[in-house]
């Protein structure tokens, strides 16, 4: 077996500086990996690890991007959606769109829909950009999230409010 080639910080990543190890502490790293495939064509593959900057022998391990952005899709659908900071004008599209419903649909005293609609929009577009955006728009969207993103044991991501529960 040939060895997979690795191809260190020549490209740029999603979510790179942007998570904690919940380990060691360190910051999270990323490498693409390339694969040939039997057919001749090659497949590359986004892993996330521990710099190990703080821990050389820190036991993290690896992680590939499609499981980090599904953990990251369900942490989305939990947290309060004041946890998301999101940019302001995308906040004003949601609730001029709401103006708009108001006045048409005539939802007065329904203010409550109201609010389960807004919270609605904002999950489904942070989705979105999770999904299908690009690598400046996810880490905007990561980046905006008032609380820090920690991998921790057996991958698991978590939002950390405490930066002192951080295992240092
Ligand atoms: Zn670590």
């Amino acid at each position: 077996m040939k060895r997979d080639r690795l191809v260190r910080d020549s490209k740029e990543f999603a979510f790179t500086k942007l998570l904690t190890c919940g380990i060691c502490g360190s910051g999270i790293t990323a490498d693409e990996k390339y694969k040939k495939l039997k057919n001749g064509n090659t497949a590359s593959y986004i892993y996330y690890g521990c710099t190990r900057s703080r821990d050389l022998s820190c036991k993290l391990g690896y992680i590939r991007e499609e499981e980090l952005i599904k953990q990251m899709l369900r942490i989305v659908d939990k947290i309060d959606i004041n946890e998301i900071g999101l940019k302001k004008q995308f906040e004003e599209e949601v609730m001029r769109y709401n103006r708009f419903q108001i006045s048409v649909l005539e939802m007065n005293g329904k203010e409550k829909k109201i609010d389960k609609k807004k919270e609605f929009d904002i999950k489904a577009y942070a989705k979105y950009i999770l999904a299908e955006g690009k690598i400046n728009e996810k880490r905007e969207l990561l980046a905006s999230l008032k609380s820090r993103l920690v991998l921790g044991k057996d991958k698991k991501l978590t939002l950390k409010k405490d930066e002192t529960a951080i295992g240092l």
